[in-house]
């Protein structure tokens, strides 16, 4: 492989144009707003866009029913709360993820435990998850990293060999298909975000589908979101039977939710073809290995990330990450800095000021080494950020960038 001088080192950079961009909102957004203060109520219970948006969102995936929440992290609380997980419950869930996923197995009171991860697709691996089952063990919270999907198969399995609750957090993986199944309809519940870094955005918001159809668990689900108001037909009931937060999207969000998801399909069909496109431009490059999809698998890169081998290379992540910066194409180390449970709350045991609860219910503590792959994961990773404005020539450039890196700094 021939080597050109690198940017970083005096040479001419790869990327000369620069990366496309676009607006997210315009007038469908603009119109579905103007409707929504035209009811002369944003409450979700007494307007139409809220039920238009989950309407339209539960066509969209085939469930039965969903319900709108005032983020992901909330969507993912009520999904625990939905599923009866309760003080001291352990919940199975990944150490690679935003921390929206474990807020609500705490506010629960419930002890989060982390599996270790695929080192190629970053996702929980079954074998993990068994391991880590225990007489506590009630649900695993699945998180489909990046818009890959996890391995639901064997999950599911476990799960139902276990009788443990599937939550499903989608929240960077809309439109992601495992064996041509959408994420979010195969677990019990399924977990979307709707904050404004996701693949669609109504500023804040979230979605959690009620996967059983039964009416007894949507109620549940709705009860939760509402702080146990149960709002069904003309009847309002205020029966206060268990804690339960006030999770209420707005008729606002509700609206531009309307017009987002109309845009959702060409989003995530752009993001998974220059996903796709990166990966058969690197996939046998020196040092490099690409974000892998099982065969049978659709991700929609939320984002794209690669590991580097460093045997293979001569250089430090940070070198190789600062000269693919200066080649013009804007990357990072890693995803999170560190997994989850390095965060102080996990090392300290204090979900709450003055306290160990729950922790303390059974000791557990968390170790540096207690999921290998997950840490080498983030270790070795070089984490490129993916977007539906970005052209072929972007992709192009972006692979150029990464080959010329590569190849100067192959041993
Ligand atoms: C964004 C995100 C969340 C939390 O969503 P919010 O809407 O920010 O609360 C949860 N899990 C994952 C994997 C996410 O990426």
């Amino acid at each position: 492989m021939q080597t050109e001088q690198l940017a970083i080192h005096g040479g001419s950079k790869v990327k000369s144009t620069p990366f496309g961009t676009g607006k997210r909102f315009g007038p469908e957004e603009a119109a579905e707003l103007a409707e929504a203060l035209d009811q002369n109520t944003l409450f979700y219970h007494f307007g139409g866009k809220v039920k238009q948006f989950l309407s339209d969102f539960n066509d969209m995936y085939g469930v039965p029913c969903s319900v709108a929440a005032s983020s992901g992290t909330a969507a993912i609380h009520i999904a625990l709360g939905t599923a009866g997980i309760s003080v001291g419950d352990e919940v199975i869930t990944s150490p690679i993820t935003d921390q929206g996923t474990v807020i609500g197995i705490l506010y629960q009171n419930a002890i989060p435990v982390f599996a270790d991860l695929d080192p190629q697709t970053y996702n929980m691996d079954p074998r993990s998850i068994e391991e880590r089952i225990t007489e506590r063990t009630k649900a695993i919270v699945v998180v489909h990293l990046a818009g890959n999907p996890a391995d639901m198969d064997p999950i599911m399995e476990i799960a139902r060999k276990h009788r443990l609750k599937v939550i499903e957090d989608c929240a960077q993986s809309y439109l992601t298909r495992y064996k041509g199944l959408l994420v979010g309809t195969i677990g019990d519940y399924g977990c979307f975000s709707t904050n404004d870094f996701k693949h669609i955005s109504t500023g804040d918001g979230g979605i959690v589908t009620v996967n059983s159809g039964e009416e007894a668990d949507y109620h549940a689900a709705h009860a939760f979101a509402d702080k146990n108001y149960q709002r069904f037909g003309n009847t309002v009931q205020r029966d206060l039977h268990y804690v339960a937060p006030n999770y209420r999207m707005t008729e606002l969000q509700g609206a531009v939710g309307v017009a987002q998801l109309k845009k959702l399909g060409g989003i995530c069909e752009t993001r998974r073809r220059h996903g796709d496109r990166l990966t058969a431009g690197i996939r046998t490059l020196p040092g490099i290995q690409a974000h892998y999809v099982e065969p049978d698998n659709e991700c929609t890169y939320w984002f794209y990330m690669l590991r580097l081998k460093l045997d293979e290379l001569s250089c430090t992540r940070t070198e190789f990450c600062k000269s693919l910066e200066a080649e013009g194409i804007p990357n990072m180390e890693g995803y999170i800095p560190d997994v989850v449970y390095m965060q102080p709350l996990f090392q300290n045991r204090t979900a709450y000021p003055s306290s160990h609860f729950p922790f303390s219910l059974t000791g557990i503590t968390y170790e540096r080494g207690l999921c290998p792959n997950a840490e080498q994961i983030l270790a070795t990773a070089v984490r490129l950020p993916t977007n539906e404005f970005y052209t072929e020539t972007d992709i192009g450039d972006m692979i150029e960038g990464i080959r010329k890196v590569a190849a100067f700094y192959a041993k």
